[in-house]
């Protein structure tokens, strides 16, 4: 019997659901070594490469949930899975039950038009910047803002803060939802950006120097990088000695700058204002650091204030020796 294990967020109990029914399209590859595991005194196949929408099936199917009713996630990194994604089923799923609907008590709810949709019909919650919005609409947009690496949720009319707890009672979140963005609102606090992409990352949960890039992170193959040093991340990883970087940043080559053609520039720098090591890959000299996010010349290592102080991208400047750290 095919089965899939998973829990709800807001529970310790792994439940188990049947697949047996459903249509698997030959998408089950079981895994040699866990293909059969005892589990509740039933011979339990455990699959690979299930898609997210086909297990999300099989567990509203379970529940007899109207389908749309759940989400499966990854809560250490905050991360909804994607229809179309491939889980690895020898994991215990995590699963995010929403709410039958979103209905707002009579004390919540106001008389003022919503601020997305001016001829909303449905209640609308009263938000504490003043504006009103129905609640499914204000749980998209609560999920959009966190999905975007935002730690502070903000009314996107007004730009006043709104608090998560008093929020997401307004939007009327099931206690799974709570926790789950609850989770990502202190993980998007802790966030940074990919040394290979930028794009905005978390750390692992528990594991303070090991951040992981999603982005990068192709089938299979987790991308992680160090969060002190940005480094790609190794087993027994450690940060470079002040010794290592003085040696790169002596040892490293020149290279002539596009656009402005200044020529012999080392190509490796630190950051003249937090010390973050550097390398200058292409585009102009203005260089924002990964680290501090504050600018400077790659060339002269003037600090930017609103663009390059020193001349314009396109001209020449003086080149700073090769620093000592
Ligand atoms: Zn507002
Ligand atoms: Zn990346
Ligand atoms: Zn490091
Ligand atoms: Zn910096
Ligand atoms: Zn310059």
């Amino acid at each position: 019997m095919l089965r899939a294990r998973y829990s709800f967020l807001s529970s310790s109990k792994v439940l188990e659901a049947e697949v047996e029914n459903l249509q698997l399209d030959g998408e089950i590859k079981p895994n040699t070594n866990l293909s059969e595991v005892r589990l509740r005194r039933s011979s339990v196949v455990l699959m690979q490469n299930v898609t997210v929408k086909k297990l999300k099936a099989m567990i509203e199917k379970e529940h007899k949930f109207p389908p749309g009713s759940i989400d499966i996630v990854s809560n250490l990194y905050g991360i909804t899975h994607e229809n179309d994604e491939k889980l690895d089923t020898t994991n215990v799923l995590q699963v995010v039950r929403h709410p039958n609907a979103r209905i707002i008590p009579a004390h919540l709810s106001t008389t003022l038009p919503d601020i997305t949709y001016p001829g909303e019909t449905e209640p609308r919650a009263l938000l504490s910047c003043g504006h009103a919005m129905a609640a499914d609409t204000l749980y998209q947009n609560i999920t959009v803002q966190l999905k975007s690496g935002k730690s502070v949720l903000k009314c996107f009319s007004c730009k006043k803060e709104w608090n998560f707890q008093d929020t997401s009672e307004k939007a009327q979140m099931s206690l799974d939802e709570k926790l789950f963005w609850g989770m990502k609102v202190s993980l998007n606090s802790v966030g940074d950006e990919c040394p290979k992409c930028g794009y905005y990352c978390q750390r692992i949960a528990g594991d303070n120097d090991r951040a992981v890039c999603m982005k990068c992170s192709k089938e299979g193959k987790i991308y992680e990088f160090c969060w002190k040093c940005k480094l790609s991340w190794k087993d027994n990883h450690k940060c470079l000695s002040k010794e290592a970087i003085q040696s790169m940043i002596n040892n490293c080559e020149t290279k002539t700058m596009p656009y402005s053609n200044i020529k012999d520039v080392p190509s490796i720098r630190v950051c003249p204002s937090c010390g973050a090591l550097i390398q200058h890959l292409d585009m102009c000299k203005e260089m924002r650091c990964y680290h501090c996010k504050k600018s400077f010349c790659f060339v002269c290592l003037t600090m930017c204030e609103h663009g390059l102080k020193c001349s314009s991208y396109m001209s020449k400047c003086f080149v700073a020796p090769r620093q000592i750290v």
